[in-house]
């Protein structure tokens, strides 16, 4: 009988060890594997059009790569895979095992479901080269802090990549049709394994070395722009990390420059593993930080928020990093957290209300990667930024974007400006005409976010 392999957030052939599973068993028997993707609706809603887009777009690329065999059904996985397995008579759907809340209780769902037929549901592998819940202390607890997690994760190792399989032979079955890209209003990069493996080709070739010190610098292209790569499975963490170490191997690539990457790699890996033991920090704080009446509400809570969403906050790297967000679906790291300190910090709105506008626009955006690295720059999370590190708008312009040429880039409003001065508009003669005015104070709004600090504390 032909095997189903059910493809997820692992978009992709190259190393995909749970499509060798599906067709080892299905030239067993001598049959064929069907590649299915189920356009769930509920997960599709939530995605915005900016993912969609690139979703569709990296769907058209794997169906390509299948010789256009790709079986897309839409509707709830819960109907849709013990349909499929009725319809081929397959006794068993390979998967990649999800982590975060909603995927879990889809799969043990589904699994229900089909165990009630005799299918089975075969996890193999994850996106992350070690799965979440696996690295732990010594005591057998999950890690609270970073740096040991990531020193356990590299001692924990992960397997080679699984080869690239030859001539899977596709089932060919009925399709509901690949989705309509909706209109993303972005410019997205390109999506799919092909991309994903140039780009990441690319950075090994040209950009790795000065990673280290450029990974910092939002007016540099720095880093490796793979984050909505990782995020939709295009290409797999482990081809990185053994790519890096082969890379130190030969000598093309110093190893503090791999180290540095692969420590990058081991956040999102912590990150998914902090989700993993406390899936309620998608929506609440893993600590309480500040009193309850420290919080901006009603209208003027709507106000800061809608000035910092559309990039006119009067802080020229904030109101760039928001507007590279609209324009673009993706915003530097550095800037990233600049932004949300300043929502949290500065504006005193919840780190939940920038979450979701981060969700809403970010074509990596992924509820683990988010919310967790949201709640480690308002001090909230298991290993997270002190409160009472604030960050400065306009130092970290003058250290990240020396020349100012990040800002001039997305606030075209600064563009008359030459070098640093872009960063602190309102100390020129006659300001910045057709800018915003700084719609909080700096100085004054750290100095209350302290307060409120203090005030927990008591
Ligand atoms: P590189 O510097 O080239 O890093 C390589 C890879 O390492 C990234 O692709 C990513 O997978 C991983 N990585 C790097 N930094 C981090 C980090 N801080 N946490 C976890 N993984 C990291 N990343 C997402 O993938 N999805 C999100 O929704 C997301 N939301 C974020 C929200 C906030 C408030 C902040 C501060 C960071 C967020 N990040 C998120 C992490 C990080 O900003 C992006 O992964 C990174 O900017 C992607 O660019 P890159 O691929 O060029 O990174």
């Amino acid at each position: 009988a032909p095997t189903v392999l059910w493809f997820r957030r692992d978009l992709r052939l190259a190393d995909n060890p749970a499509l060798g599973e599906a067709q080892g068993e299905a030239r067993a028997t001598g049959s064929d594997v069907v590649g299915l993707y189920v356009l769930d609706p509920a997960l599709w809603a939530s995605a915005g059009p900016v993912r969609q887009a690139y979703l569709a777009r990296s769907l058209h690329e794997l169906d390509a790569s299948t010789g256009g065999r790709l079986v897309v059904r839409h509707g709830d996985p819960r109907e849709v895979v013990p349909a499929v397995c009725a319809e081929v008579g397959a006794r068993s759907v390979h998967v990649a095992a999800s982590y975060e809340p909603y995927g879990r209780r889809r799969d043990d769902a589904v699994e229900a479901l089909l165990a009630e037929r005799d299918v089975s549901l075969q996890r193999t592998g994850s996106p992350y080269a070690v799965a979440p819940g696996r690295v732990r202390t010594r005591g057998g607890t999950p890690f609270q802090v970073f740096t040991p997690f990531r020193s356990a994760w590299l001692e924990h190792g992960w397997r080679a990549p699984a080869p690239l399989p030859d001539d899977v032979a596709w089932a060919t079955l009925a399709s509901d049709g690949l989705p309509d890209a909706p209109e993303a209003g972005a410019r997205l990069p390109a999506a799919g394994e092909a991309a994903a493996l140039d780009r990441w080709h690319a950075f090994l070739a040209d950009g790795l070395a000065d990673y280290p010190t450029d990974r910092d610098r939002p007016d540099l292209t720095g880093t490796s722009y793979l984050s909505p790569a990782l995020k939709w499975g295009e290409i797999h963490p482990r081809t990185l990390l053994a790519d890096l170490a082969s890379a130190v191997r030969s000598g093309s690539v110093p190893e503090d420059s791999a180290a540095t990457y692969r420590s990058e790699l081991a956040w999102r890996e912590f990150h998914a593993d902090v989700l993993f033991h406390h899936p309620g920090a998608v929506q609440r704080s893993l600590r309480t930080v500040v009193p309850e009446d420290a919080w901006a509400t009603g209208a003027t809570e709507d106000a800061l928020l809608a000035a910092w969403c559309e990039g006119r906050t009067g802080y020229p790297m904030v109101d760039a990093g928001m507007r590279q967000l609209l324009g673009t679906g993706w915003m530097h790291n550095r800037v990233r957290m600049l932004v949300a300190s300043f929502l949290v910090k500065d504006l005193h709105v919840r780190w939940q209300r920038g979450a979701e506008h981060f969700m809403a626009h970010l074509v990596d955006g992924d509820v683990s990667q988010n919310q967790l690295n949201w709640q480690w720059v308002a001090g909230t999370g298991r290993d997270a930024a002190p409160y009472f590190r604030i960050f400065n708008p306009v130092t970290q312009g003058l250290k990240f974007d020396p020349d100012g040429a990040y800002v001039r880039e997305w606030v075209p409003e600064l563009r008359g400006i030459t070098g640093k001065a872009v960063h602190e508009p309102w100390k020129l003669p006659g300001g910045a005409p057709g800018y915003s005015e700084r719609v909080v104070d700096h100085a004054v709004e750290r100095k209350v976010s302290l307060e409120d600090f203090e005030r927990a504390r008591r």
